[in-house]
């Protein structure tokens, strides 16, 4: 029989887990909404109780698990630091409780870097040695994979591309800087952008697709793909900045590929060609022709991240 992990892909209104084998095929799968207005001892009580059920029902039974979940994470101790999607969770051990119940090893990391060792041993980074992810969603994620090895850095703390400066006077970050990547090209960052174009009276096709709701990224998006030209510069712009924040990094670790994966891929090369042309041309010496592959394993991603975390955890690495 196929030995296998449950993985769990943790977010601040859903846990999706299911259990994938050794070659990353994901075997079963289920998706909970987790209580809303729980308390964080509640809200560990019922991921713990859902994934042992999972685990029980499963033959023969996984040999680990592993929680991926965005925030600061310390590995080592299986400790949720600082959980921005999910109120209170604040040094909080998760793992503790679900290895007593399940009886195997259980790890927790976070999101961007498990999704950078996701893409390493299952999707577009396999093959590579040194690799550098990207996420790009509502906010943005980063980790590294060095030397075959998923790295965490001293703190665990390794990976967090998104709080990288890169314009000084842009615009402020939740983190309480100002101008730092996620700041200014994320979901977060094109919807403020386009609540910006709306409330200065300039693009009234992203008026007429946004209507009474609130302006979004996709909403930029639709309104540039269908010619508005002040909605389509934004993105262009963002993704001009995206490829100078990755350009620098491809500087400082000189990986075998980068690999993108999340939501805002869907703007596809309005985003994407100027980011390449920026990275690209940043880049020093042969650097230049790090290649920029995407996500190769769609919404399984998160699942497949925790998935390669566990199996890495189990080989002792
Ligand atoms: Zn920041």
């Amino acid at each position: 029989m196929t030995q296998t992990v449950l993985a769990a892909d943790f977010g601040g209104t859903h846990l999706r887990a299911g259990l994938v084998t050794a070659d990353g095929a994901v075997i079963s799968r289920l998706d909970h909404a987790t209580p809303e207005n729980a308390t964080p001892a509640e809200i560990v009580r019922d991921v713990t109780n859902l994934l042992v059920r999972a685990a029980r029902a499963a033959t023969p039974p996984p040999v680990a698990a592993c929680i991926a979940t965005a925030g600061l994470i310390n590995a080592e101790a299986g400790m949720v630091i600082f959980a921005p999607n999910i109120p209170g969770f604040r040094n909080l051990v998760l793992t503790t409780p679900l290895a007593a119940e399940l009886g195997i090893p259980a790890f927790i990391e976070n999101d961007a870097s498990a999704a950078a060792l996701g893409e390493f041993r299952f999707g577009a980074g396999r093959g590579c040695r040194d690799l550098l992810h990207a996420t790009l969603g509502t906010g943005i994620g980063g980790g590294l994979v060095i030397e075959g090895r998923l790295y965490r850095g001293s703190r665990g703390l390794a990976g967090e591309i998104g709080h990288m400066i890169i314009d000084p006077s842009g615009a402020r970050c939740r983190c309480g800087s100002r101008g730092c990547l996620e700041a200014m090209v994320s979901g977060v960052a094109f919807a403020n952008r386009a609540r910006i174009l709306l409330d200065a009276g300039k693009s009234e096709v992203l008026r007429e697709i946004v209507g009474y709701g609130e302006p979004t990224a996709a909403a930029l998006h639709r309104a540039a793909q269908v010619g508005d030209t002040l909605c389509e510069a934004e993105i262009r712009h963002g993704g001009h900045l995206l490829g100078l924040a990755l350009g620098g990094l491809v500087n400082v670790l000189d990986p075998d590929a980068v690999t993108l994966s999340g939501g805002l891929l869907a703007m596809g090369d309005m985003l994407l060609d100027p980011m390449r042309q920026a990275m690209h041309s940043l880049a020093y010496g042969a650097a230049a022709g790090t290649p920029v592959k995407l996500s190769t394993l769609g919404d399984d991603g998160g699942l497949l991240g925790a998935a390669a975390v566990a199996f890495e955890r189990l080989e002792g690495r």
